[in-house]
Order: structure tokens, then C-alpha cells, then sequence
């Protein structure tokens, strides 16, 4: 008996699935060098150009002067340092909740909250969309478990009619693959008329929308009643790493008691919450970052849709061209490459079968006149592709 491992391999690169890691040999921005080659990027979640900011590292480095590299131990042990209480301090004010909870991923944080939620007996849904994190967490719970369908209300609704035990509705805030947002209000209503709790993950909103960058429920000025669970990540906007729960003061000390992903880990080193809270005030602060995103968005819509490119309904920097055949937009995305831009094509199963797609993410980083080459790029390489073979 052994693995098979290699047909396995050999299978996902005959489908056009294999993945590979393209190696990054220069600081997160527009401007990489990738496999030794420079190349303009517009695929990092880097949405505030923060990632690379002089006052961010220059925390980290004092951070480190004053608290060492590493946490040490685990928070309920010794691990909990004035940083990361300084950080959910601010993380609670940004999102308006009585209390934050830092946890080392937002894979660990979905993971820590609906497993510390809901267990056998209770329910799950979930939007069919959401990140892969919230569907594990959900199969890991042990609730029933069930998706609706694609931000829809309705849908929701008729699950929410057969739930029992407590009930957990789960979204994305800003679908990562789609761009789009979940309409929350809706959802929100449908849960609270059947008592159920809405959690929102809103690793991609954070930054990018409200007006002080507090992300889809300040966007939607949704309260704590409405969104009982508010999960944000550190790794995107905030250009940093880590990731958050925002809400009650009984909904922290519950993940604190119960949530296993935060229990039975290192905390994170203090240095790095020293870092995210300097990117914190930046972004909270300096509106220009989110002001000129939105104008590079409309521009680079504005265009692509010139070209004939067919985009999904989004206004977030997420902003995909959706391309259907997995081969062809791994080709358009290699013509694009030929000439010195990165944008990576997103294949199943990340994404629906027939939906591959080349996911464009802009950012405050970027100049105008860099999303005009990539558009002058897309307007050479698009009519190059065989049609879909439908
Ligand atoms: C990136 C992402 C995560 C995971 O966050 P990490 O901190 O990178 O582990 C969770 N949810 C969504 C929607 C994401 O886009």
C-alpha cells in the first residue's frame, strides 16, 4: 500500500488546477520583483498600500526594542502583553463594540468563534460563497451545517424555517472572490426575526469601506444588535497580520473560555500588535488612501468595460474579470505577465466550476497611470484568446 500521490498531481495539472507559488523577492506593493523578474502587480490584498508604510515598520522595529520578537506563550498563560490589550483597545473603538479579541489568523479567528458558538444540536448557515475558513469552521462545529444561496435573503429565510438549536448565519462581509457585498440589512432582519445571530466576515471591507474605514457595517451603519459577530483580519487593509472578533462583553469572555484556535496557540508577537495599531491610526485618519482607491476603481471599471471585459457587480477594490474556462485565463493571465503585469487567474475550487476568473485588486498604492497600463495591457492581450468553448 502507498500514496498516490502523483496521480493525484499528475490529474490536477492535466484539469489546468496545479498550483504554484510565484516567489516574491522585494517588499508587498505595486512595484515586485517576482521570480526574478520586476513586474506592476494587482493581486495583493495590501488595499491601503500599508503593507510597506515607514511609520508602520518603524513601530514594529521600536516594538520589538521595547518587547522583544516573540509572544512567549499563550494568552491565558503569559502570552498576553500591553501591546495586544493596547490593540483590542482600538480594535473595539474602530468597530463601535464593547469589546475585540486578537487572534493570530482570520482562519483561526472563524475557526475559534463559530466552533465556540454552535455544536451538535444547533445550526450553521452560510452564505455558498463565503471564504473557505467559514465553511471548514462550520463542517468542524459539528451544527448542522447548510448553504444559502448567493446573498439571498429569501433563501435564508426558508433554511431559517427548519434551524434548531441555537443558529448561526455566517457571511462574508466583502465576497473575496466576487467583490461584492452581502446585503446585510436584509440578512440581518431575516436572522433577528427568527432569533438567530449574524456573523460577518469582513476581512476585505475593513479599510476599504466606511468613512473611517470600519468596513461594511459602518458602510451599512449596522449595530451590534444586527451583527452580534464582527470578524476582521489584520493581514489585507491593515498591510500587517492577524485578525479579530468584535462584539459583547459576553461574546469575548465566551471565546476566551471556549474557542480552541485561540486558547491553544502562542500569541502573536507583541511587536506585531505595536505595528498594527500605527496602521490603525493611519487608517483611520488619513482619508486621502481610501479616496483615491475609489477614483482608481471608477477608472479602472470605466475602462474595462470600454474593452468589452465583463465585470461583477463590485465597487470594493476586488474587482475580477471573469473569463469562464480555467485554460483561458490562465493564458490571458501568462500575456499579461509577457509584458510585465501580475494578475492572477482564480480557478475552481476556489471558485465555482466554469467561473475562472483573473481577480484585479487595486490598491491606494497604485497610480493612475499604472492602471492605465494594465488596461492598455488588457486591451492588447483580451481579443487574443480563443472564445470559450462552450
Ligand atoms: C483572507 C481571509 C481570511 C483569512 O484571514 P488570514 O488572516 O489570512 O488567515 C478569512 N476570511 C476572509 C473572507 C478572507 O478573505
Amino acid at each position: 500500500m502507498s500514496f498516490d500521490l502523483r496521480t493525484r498531481l499528475d490529474e490536477r495539472r492535466a484539469a489546468a488546477l496545479y498550483r504554484q507559488r510565484p516567489l516574491l523577492e522585494s517588499p508587498q506593493g505595486p512595484e515586485v520583483v517576482v521570480d526574478g523578474k520586476p513586474l506592476l502587480a494587482f493581486c495583493n490584498n495590501d488595499y491601503l498600500g500599508l503593507a510597506n508604510h515607514p511609520a508602520v515598520i518603524a513601530a514594529w522595529r521600536a516594538g520589538a526594542e521595547r518587547w522583544g520578537v516573540g509572544g512567549g506563550a499563550s494568552h491565558l498563560v503569559i502570552g498576553h502583553s500591553g501591546p495586544h490589550h493596547a490593540l483590542e483597545e482600538a480594535l473595539a473603538d474602530l468597530t463601535g463594540r464593547p469589546r475585540a479579541l486578537l487572534f493570530s489568523t482570520g482562519y483561526m479567528a472563524n475557526l475559534g468563534a463559530v466552533t465556540a458558538l454552535v455544536g451538535q444540536g444547533d445550526t450553521v448557515l452560510q452564505d455558498r460563497l463565503n471564504h473557505a475558513s467559514l465553511l471548514d469552521a462550520g463542517l468542524l462545529s459539528g451544527a448542522r451545517f447548510s448553504r444559502y444561496l448567493h446573498n439571498d435573503a429569501q433563501s435564508l429565510a426558508s433554511r431559517l424555517e427548519k434551524a434548531t438549536g441555537n443558529t448561526l448565519v455566517v457571511t462574508d462581509g466583502v465576497f473575496s472572490m466576487d467583490g461584492d457585498l452581502a446585503d446585510l440589512p436584509s440578512l440581518a432582519r431575516v436572522a433577528k426575526a427568527k432569533g438567530a445571530w449574524l456573523m460577518v466576515d469582513d476581512a476585505h471591507g475593513f479599510g476599504p469601506l466606511g468613512a473611517n474605514g470600519g468596513g461594511i457595517v459602518e458602510h451599512f451603519g449596522l449595530s451590534q444588535d444586527d451583527v452580534p459577530v464582527l470578524v476582521g483580519t489584520l493581514g489585507k487593509a491593515f498591510g500587517t497580520a492577524g485578525a479579530f472578533v468584535a462584539g459583547s462583553e459576553d461574546l469575548i469572555e465566551s471565546l476566551i473560555q471556549f474557542a480552541r484556535p485561540y486558547i491553544y496557540t502562542t500569541s502573536q508577537p507583541p511587536a506585531l500588535a505595536c505595528a498594527t495599531l500605527k496602521s490603525l491610526e493611519l487608517l483611520r485618519s488619513e482619508h486621502w488612501r481610501r479616496e483615491h482607491l475609489a477614483a482608481l476603481i471608477r477608472q479602472f471599471r470605466e475602462g474595462a468595460q470600454a474593452i468589452g471585459l465583463e465585470l461583477m457587480d463590485s465597487f470594493t477594490p476586488i474587482q475580477p474579470i471573469l473569463i469562464g474556462d480555467s485554460a483561458r485565463a490562465l493564458k490571458l493571465s501568462q500575456l499579461l505577465r509577457d509584458r510585465g503585469l501580475l494578475v492572477t487567474a482564480i480557478r475552481p475550487p476556489t471558485v465555482p466550476a466554469g467561473s475562472a476568473r483573473l481577480r484585479v485588486t487595486l490598491s491606494a498604492a497604485h497610480s493612475e497611470a499604472q492602471v492605465q497600463l494594465l488596461l492598455n495591457a488588457l486591451a492588447d492581450c483580451y481579443p487574443l484568446l480563443e472564445p470559450n468553448h462552450a
